[in-house]
């Protein structure tokens, strides 16, 4: 038997940095997520958590590959693989049975239509507006100083949620600093922040067509209040992996495996 062969994974978000590294293409030794995305020191502080937290060393990896919006900046890849094609490969090998992929990260949001293979047939994307996006919980948590990671929480103490009809991010937090003013429930306000996100997404999905079973990934997919809105307005159950967030990292970690399988 030959030895271990390592692949690491390293998507360069605009928001966060993620690595993950895999032994032979198929056990995960480990991963890391930091939150600060390209043009930071996030991805170089992810590469050396996964190396650390693996005991091992950019030596040992058989293969690197580079994805995310700032792949074109991590000069110490052996590959440079599109977003798209990741996030097809890990959240197939995650979820073999998904036919539709929603992706939210820090800066956009996608919604991938996998065959059956697991190959990618369609897309949609929205890069072009925050509304819909983590920036949007970003900014909205601010207002309400709150972390990201606190919103979940208070989307499930919610007993209603208050209606956000403004579109545009910049309008939408008038409107939640307005309901703010007049005493609203804060959770009512959260439950409604996320609810926003899902109408959002929706119309997203709807542009490709919902094609069952829906997978959920990226950062966002950590929120279970999102999760919880997108589900209703969807009216599906998703499947989302612990990994949700490192799934494009998964994904390029399996790609370099199946480049030097070849
Ligand atoms: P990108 O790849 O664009 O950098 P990610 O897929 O890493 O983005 O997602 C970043 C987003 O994930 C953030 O904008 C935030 O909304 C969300 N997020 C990050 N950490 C958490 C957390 N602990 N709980 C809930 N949401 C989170």
């Amino acid at each position: 038997m030959g030895a271990d062969r390592f692949t690491m994974g390293v998507d360069v978000g605009s928001t966060a940095s993620k690595c993950l590294i895999l032994k032979d293409g198929r056990e995960i030794v480990s991963s890391a997520a930091i939150p600060a995305g390209t043009g930071t020191s996030g991805p170089g502080r992810a590469v050396a958590a996964a190396l650390g937290e693996a005991g091992l060393a950019r030596e040992d990896m058989a293969f690197v590959v580079a994805t995310g919006y700032g792949r074109n900046t991590f000069k110490e890849a052996d590959a440079v693989v599109s977003e798209l094609s990741c996030h097809a490969v890990g959240a197939h090998a995650a979820f073999p049975e998904a036919r539709t992929v929603i992706d939210i990260g820090g800066q956009d949001a996608k919604v991938l239509r996998l065959g059956a293979d697991g190959k990618l047939e369609n897309f949609v994307m929205n890069d072009k507006c925050a509304a819909g996006t983590g920036r949007f919980l970003e900014v909205m948590a601010r207002v309400l100083e709150l972390d990201v990671s606190e919103l979940e929480a208070h989307d499930a103490a919610a007993k209603s949620a208050v209606s956000i009809s403004s579109t545009c991010t910049v309008f939408a937090e008038s409107e939640v600093i307005s309901q703010l003013a007049a005493n609203a429930d804060i959770d009512a306000v959260v439950a409604g922040i996320h609810d926003s996100v899902a109408v959002r997404t929706a119309s997203l999905v709807r542009r490709l067509g919902l094609l069952e079973p829906v997978a959920m990934t990226g950062g966002v997919a950590m929120n279970g209040g999102v999760r919880r809105a997108l589900e209703q307005a969807l009216g599906v159950k998703l499947l989302v992996s612990p990994l949700c967030q490192l799934n494009g990292a998964y994904g390029a970690a399996l790609w370099g495996w199946n480049k030097i399988k070849e």
